[in-house]
């Protein structure tokens, strides 16, 4: 069997590989099949991904086949093998644990605690700031808000949230006119903020 990594395969970076968690932990506990760790947070894996499933054919029992798994673990299988080699190859938890990569993960993984583990998936626009400047730390609340909880903006265009944001930004305590320079200066010295800059500042229409 050949090696079926996704787009992370160069290197064993776990803790680059957390970070980049999408879902969100569920609220039930269980153990994990993989890792066989305890969590407040059991996610429910389907063996054969549905991504994988909606493009050909896969019997019920197929489509329906899940596995108790941790957030951290789900969230590592998915960055490390795509969901057609997933359906394809790896989908039982003894499919798995042939997986070099799993193995090291789970080699990996043993030495921390769940809770350690967790920390390590918060989005780095969610992580305790340090050493930013207010003006960019309101920058990232008004992100997280309009990023996280406004649904309607899901799968709207940048623009479209960016224009959200420059509401928000009228109305944020303590980002009065007056700190527009800094605002600017902190979208300047981020590459990301700086593709919203026209957007959120520029003309009024
Ligand atoms: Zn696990």
């Amino acid at each position: 069997m050949t090696s079926s990594a996704g787009p992370s395969a160069s290197g064993n970076n776990w803790t680059g590989m957390l970070s980049m968690a999408k879902d969100t932990p569920s609220r039930h506990t269980g153990t994990c099949e993989l890792c066989g760790k305890d969590t407040d947070h059991i996610t429910k894996h389907h063996l054969y991904p549905r991504s994988a499933t909606r493009r050909a054919f896969f019997t019920p029992e197929q489509k329906d086949s899940l596995a108790a798994m941790c957030w951290p673990c789900h969230c590592i299988i998915h960055q490390l093998i795509l969901a057609d080699v997933l359906a394809r190859d790896f989908h039982s938890i003894e499919l798995l644990n042939t997986h070099s990569r799993i193995q090291a993960w789970l080699q990996w993984a043993e030495s921390w605690t769940m809770e350690h583990l967790h920390s390590l998936m918060v989005p780095p626009r969610l992580r305790q700031p340090q050493n930013q400047s207010p003006i960019q730390n309101a920058l990232d609340a008004i992100w997280v808000r309009n990023e996280n909880t406004f649904p309607r903006l899901e799968g709207k265009g940048k623009r479209t949230r960016a224009l959200a944001i420059r509401g928000q930004i009228r109305q944020f305590p303590g980002l009065a006119h007056a700190a527009k320079p800094d605002i600017e200066a902190a979208m300047r010295a981020n590459p990301e903020y700086r593709e919203w800059q026209q957007w959120v500042f520029g003309g009024e229409g």
